[in-house]
């Protein structure tokens, strides 16, 4: 089957190429769709974001769509930046702007206070269906010096206790197998094998 995916950020569309494609699903990226709405992430909740992209982009394209929405939440800020992890040091914000920012506002705070976890909804638009919504989450630490070279956006900075390193440490492969977005994507998988 043929999938197009609602999202410009080529980290997430690499990782989610490298996972659904082997499963036979073919991924057609929004730049085969220039003319695709900008959609206008101003839910308060990651579901109704990846919902609302979704739906706009299947409406668009009038293919079935898959779409991400996913973030950071940091409990010593109480959730920030969530779903306006994109835009956390503003609207034109790059990701090194974004982990500044993070790094500043973490500064003061210890050790054993760090405390993140990624969040991704996947929402899955197929047509005469009602949009399916799939939930991946993983915990870890913020540290206060970036490592690191792969992933994407706050990888340099999110440090998994139980493999002592950060997740732009991982290979696409392993970050895969246990991210937020990997396990959103498996459950993507089983449904539609089930459908
Ligand atoms: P969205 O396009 O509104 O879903 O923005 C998601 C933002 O959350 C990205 O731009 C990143 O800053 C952050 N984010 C989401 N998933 C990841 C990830 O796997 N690694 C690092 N940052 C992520």
């Amino acid at each position: 089957m043929e999938l197009v995916v609602a999202t410009r950020n080529a980290g997430k569309l690499k990782e989610i190429r490298r996972l659904l494609e082997p499963q036979g699903i073919k991924i057609l990226g929004l730049d085969r769709f220039p003319d695709a709405p900008e959609v206008v992430e101003d839910g308060t909740t990651f579901a109704v974001n990846a919902a609302k992209k979704a739906e706009t982009i299947a409406r668009f394209t009038n293919r079935p769509c898959l779409a991400d929405d996913s973030g950071l939440t940091v409990a010593a800020l109480n959730g920030r930046p969530g779903v306006h992890s994109a835009r956390y040091a503003g609207v034109d914000a790059v990701d090194a702007d974004n982990n500044r920012k993070l790094i500043a506002e973490l500064a003061e705070i210890p050790e054993g206070q760090r405390q993140a976890s990624f969040c991704c909804v996947m929402a899955l638009c197929l047509p005469g269906d009602k949009t399916r919504l799939f939930e991946g989450r993983i915990e870890g630490v913020i540290q206060q010096h970036p490592r690191g070279n792969d992933g994407f956006g706050y990888d340099p900075l999110f440090r998994l206790p139980e493999f002592d390193c950060t997740m732009a440490e991982l290979s696409l492969d392993t970050k895969n197998d246990i991210s937020h977005r990997g396990q959103a994507l498996r459950q993507v998988v089983t449904f539609l094998s089930l459908n």
